[in-house]
């Protein structure tokens, strides 16, 4: 099992080697070269297993034998113990036929945690093994930083700073980057806005000698690592509700393609998804790709939604070379064309397939609104205002009744407490094990948004 570039022109690589890289090295984002699948009995054997069971049986073939099944059963284990929930990823039923799928029960309150909480452990099995260590840079706007240093808190072969903007976060996420103790992790409140952190990281990238002095690595969501453990809780709803034996339709909000490419690869492995609605709010590029075949930058306003104020998906590039029929020249010709001229134009062919496979939706911030309301009116249950606007997809887009449509909830309302209040005027409250971090002293560095002062902050502090 080895794994290619979108873009044709960079070495095929093992599971490993391509969880280390992140990003290929020529620009394109990794793929597996085939796909593995699961047969009706292969998936009616998972009823009745737990979490952990399918999601070794859902990953163990696109590993190539990477790692040892001893090893990646341990890393499995260890990445979900800490989850508040016994299920890891349970449904909970909001209507007739209507399903919520909580992400949330991970230790920083969103769906970043199933994937990264296995990343870390990964990561650390692969660099043990070359003896190497890495420092893991990233930009947050709040749910990814979170989940980064949780996961990899106490890590031995990994340094990880993460750089947030300064006063524009939750307390509630800054807590949880700024309380964990170990040596190892480090937030950094940057002087200046989310692009100003993302354009300091990729000057780091792009700093060659800096790069390779702190072996500088990337946990973003274009990993193929993350990616594939988001694959495993489509597979576990299903099984719960009925497959292979009955078809499922998943309502996914989405900003970075990353979640909903999941809900793909667990299509392509053999699921039976009737359909996956890509959930947007007003950053709706690709809800008007679908609608137009026009994938066109309009700039980005920010919501109450925040983690899908995103107008470059940029996990959408792994859908972009299937629509292609994995060419990598004509997959990098249309990444160059949304860089180069804003945006570009799917042909008949790429158009159709795209609607084939996927439907869309768009909700306002009135309407994301409106869906917390309707839901609590309609069940007793907070939702988030991402996972609202998954809801108010469902709700549009939903096909035959009979077919069950599972939206899946991104995270807890107690992240978003503001935004979840005005909407329904009710504030969430924080579950009991997160309640320590509000107490806890923080160590945070806050620092200009100047390259040479985040890279001698990186040098002076690393391990
Ligand atoms: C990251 C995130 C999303 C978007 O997921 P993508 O994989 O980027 O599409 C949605 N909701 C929440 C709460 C998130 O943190």
């Amino acid at each position: 099992m080895l794994y290619v570039s979108t873009r044709g022109r960079a070495p095929k690589l093992a599971f490993d080697e391509a969880m280390l890289a992140g990003l290929a090295r020529d620009g394109g984002l990794y793929v597996p070269e085939t796909w593995p699948v699961l047969s009706g009995a292969d998936i009616a054997a998972l009823a009745g297993l737990g979490y952990e069971e399918t999601a070794f049986r859902v990953m163990w073939p696109f590993l190539g034998g990477v790692f040892t099944e001893a090893e990646f059963r341990d890393a499995i284990a260890r990445a979900y113990a800490g989850f508040g929930h016994v299920a890891r990823c349970p449904l909970v039923q909001i209507g007739a036929n209507d399903w919520l799928l909580e992400l949330h029960h991970g230790p920083t309150l969103a769906f970043k945690d199933v994937a990264l909480q296995l990343v870390a452990r990964l990561f650390d099995l692969a660099l043990e093994r070359r003896g190497a260590r890495v420092t893991i840079v990233g930009a947050t706007s709040g749910d990814t930083g979170s989940a980064a240093i949780e996961a990899f808190r106490g890590s031995a072969r990994a340094d990880v700073f993460i750089l947030y903007p300064h006063g524009r976060i939750s307390e509630v996420q800054r807590r949880q980057m700024t309380t964990p103790a170990e040596a190892n992790v480090h937030a950094i409140a940057v002087e200046g806005d989310f692009d100003a952190c993302q354009d300091l990281v990729k000057a780091m990238f792009a700093h060659e000698s800096f790069r390779d002095r702190v072996g500088l690595a990337a946990i973003n969501s274009i990993n193929w690592a993350r990616v594939l453990a988001q694959t495993v809780y489509y597979v576990t709803a299903a099984v719960s509700l009925g497959a292979p034996h009955r078809r499922v339709a998943f309502s996914v909000p989405t900003g970075n393609f990353g979640d909903i490419f999941a809900g793909h690869v667990a299509r392509r492995i053999g699921l039976p998804v009737e359909r996956l609605v890509i959930a947007t709010n007003r950053n709706d590029i690709l809800h008007r790709t679908l609608a137009t075949g026009e994938h066109r930058r309009a700039g980005v306003r920010p919501t109450i939604s925040p983690s899908m104020d995103i107008e470059v998906s940029s996990n959408f590039e792994r859908l972009l070379f299937e629509l292609c029929d994995n060419d990598g020249a004509r997959t990098a010709a249309l990444m160059e064309a949304l860089r180069a001229q804003g945006g570009f134009s799917l042909d008949g062919t790429a158009l159709a397939r795209l609607r084939a496979g996927f439907d869309s939706s768009r909700a306002d911030e009135d309407e994301t609104r409106a869906a917390i309301r309707d839901t609590l009116a309609a069940t007793g249950l907070l939702v988030c205002p991402h996972t609202a606007v998954g809801l108010h997809a469902a709700r549009l887009r939903r096909g035959d009744r009979a077919t069950p449509m599972v939206t899946l909830a991104t995270a807890h309302p107690a992240k978003f407490p503001d935004a979840v209040e005005a909407a329904c005027g009710l504030r969430p409250a924080l579950p009991a094990r997160l309640a320590h971090i509000m107490q806890a002293p923080e160590r945070v560095a806050v620092l200009p948004a100047d390259r040479d002062a985040i890279e001698a902050f990186i040098l002076e502090n690393r391990s």
